[in-house]
């Protein structure tokens, strides 16, 4: 693959090992330009002046800690498209990624297998590859503006993550007919091995919160998974 073609990846890590691991594996995949920053405050500046494809962020950083630079960057217009993949040392922590809004689009647990982190990146890549723009979806109080990437309740929009957005997006879609919870992390999340499935139930709760009352339009049908109402 040629430069033109490849995808830049910014890597924010103080631990060089990690970064070592990282930058073996992708280079070994193919198909990436690999920058590097080893602070919080690094990966901020190289993020906002190099705009890279995509983002490994690393949750304990000096200087600026990753969920307030995922924060940061999330919330910024010129970059908040960038998917950000976080890193966490331990599995309680994941529960802040996606609890504190960060907007992080997945998350890896340390010790994390090489292989596995190279099939998220690239379904992430895929994702975002595949968003197209199609046409205005809307049930009950609930309008999704695909090229706009908004989301409406009430005509009052509401900030999603790309993730819950795409999420939301599947759902009405496919809407009056149940959506397994594998083939959600399928097809939203791009996994093609099936991992914890409770990855869905908590995005699913978090998108319904953020719908506030319009989220009961998304019905769990217990033992199957998840549909958005008919009426
Ligand atoms: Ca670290």
């Amino acid at each position: 693959m040629d430069a033109v073609s490849s995808k830049r990846i910014l890597i924010v890590e103080d631990e060089n090992d990690v970064v070592d691991l990282l930058t073996l594996n992708l280079r070994k995949a193919g198909g990436f330009l690999i920058s590097k920053a080893g602070d919080g405050a690094t990966g901020l500046t190289k993020a906002r002046a190099e705009k890279p494809d995509f983002i490994i962020l690393d949750l304990m950083l000096p200087k600026i800690p990753g969920l307030e630079v995922c924060k940061i960057l999330k919330s910024e217009a010129a970059t908040r498209h960038i998917p950000i993949l976080m890193l966490t040392a331990r599995a309680e922590e994941i529960d802040r990624v996606v609890g504190l809004e960060c907007g992080a689009d997945d998350y890896v647990t340390k010790p994390f297998s090489p292989r596995e982190i190279v099939l998220r990146i690239k379904a992430i890549l895929r994702r975002g590859a595949t968003e197209e723009a199609d046409d205005r979806l809307s049930a009950g109080p609930i309008t999704i503006d695909p090229a706009r990437h908004e989301v409406l309740v009430n005509g009052k929009r509401v900030e999603l993550t790309s993730l819950e957005f795409k999420l939301l997006r599947t759902l009405m879609q496919r809407r009056g007919r149940v959506q397994e919870r594998d083939r959600l992390l399928n097809e939203v999340w791009g996994y093609e091995s099936v991992i914890d499935t409770r990855t869905v139930d908590t995005h699913v709760r978090r998108l319904r919160e953020k719908l506030g009352r319009a989220g009961e339009v998304v019905e769990t049908v217990r033992g199957f998974g998840y549909r958005v109402r008919e009426k």
